[in-house]
């Protein structure tokens, strides 16, 4: 089992740990796509709910441990649980599948503040409170997508970031607020893309000649390889189609692997060029258990 969720080059080695999975509207993951297309690669339930992945790739290089997303962790209310339909714990539990511990954790990087993404960067105790899940890592994200998270009037921005002063308040001394493309560990960069959010950053891992990119919510799912099908929360739809346009070229032609945020099957791909259209070449599923 394990071999089968692990990517390793020559001084990387990159583990696919998912949060688990869970459920979202169907209508919001794809935009202007009408349903009587995406249903059949994504069927959806009563709810209109299709079934999504929380994959969040660990990147393992010398003695740094970078993990890229944190899913949804323990924090959601009932009720929120039952709407997304999600449990609990499953990325810590992978963690400890590999003898690892969230203090073996030396950095988190975060594509960006939705709930989905940065929800399991904080742990709820049984009192309530809030507690830093990776109580040694630095929290890496950028300055512009902390700013807005925190500070935005506007009404659809605060109902998305509604969640993180949770989330940050918890991790505030622990949290490296980035200025654009930066470096984390040797072979291993944050990029900023924006698209899905003004400051949205993604994580390519490289070391000689072999890398994986994390697109974040710039490609969630294999389904999202099409230029038009793009979620409905992307603020900036047609730069999402660019930078996924861009990487997605780049991928075919330097056989990077490209991983999903939320692909209930696929957490990783090489990717062809098929007539025209982006396809899955070689891939590493989600394990079906
Ligand atoms: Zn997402």
């Amino acid at each position: 089992m394990e071999s089968q969720v692990k990517l390793e080059f020559d001084e990387l080695t990159i583990v696919f740990l998912s949060d688990g999975i869970w459920r979202n509207d169907g209508g919001c993951m794809f935009g202007v796509v009408p349903r009587e297309l995406w249903r059949r690669e994504h069927p959806a339930d009563a709810q209109n709910r299709i079934r999504l992945n929380l994959t969040c790739p660990l990147i393992l290089r010398g003695s740094d441990a970078i993990l890229v997303d944190t899913g949804i962790g323990n924090r959601l209310s009932a009720v929120e649980r039952k709407i997304f339909d999600h449990g609990e714990g499953w990325l810590i539990e992978g963690l400890r599948a590999l003898g690892m511990e969230p203090g073996d954790i030396t950095q988190v990087a975060l594509s960006h503040l939705h709930f989905d993404h940065c929800g399991g960067i904080v742990r709820r105790r049984e009192s309530g409170s809030f507690t830093p899940a990776f109580p040694r890592a630095r929290i890496l994200v950028q300055r512009g997508e902390i700013e807005i998270a925190r500070n935005s009037r506007n009404e659809r921005l605060r109902a998305a970031y509604r969640h993180v002063h949770e989330c940050l308040e918890p991790v505030a001394g622990a949290i490296e607020a980035l200025d654009g493309d930066t470096e984390i560990a040797p072979g291993v960069a944050a990029v900023v893309t924006g698209g899905h959010t003004a400051d949205h950053q993604i994580v390519i891992a490289e070391s000689n000649g072999q890398a994986l990119v994390h697109l974040g919510d710039i490609v969630p799912t294999r389904s999202h390889m099409r230029g038009p099908w793009n979620q409905s929360y992307d603020l900036d739809a047609i730069r999402t189609m660019e930078v996924k346009a861009a990487y997605l070229e780049r991928a075919v032609a330097a056989r990077w692997w490209v991983s999903f945020a939320h692909d209930e099957r696929v957490f990783a791909a090489q990717v062809a060029k098929d007539r025209g259209r982006m396809v899955l070449d070689a891939q590493i599923d989600v394990p079906t258990d």
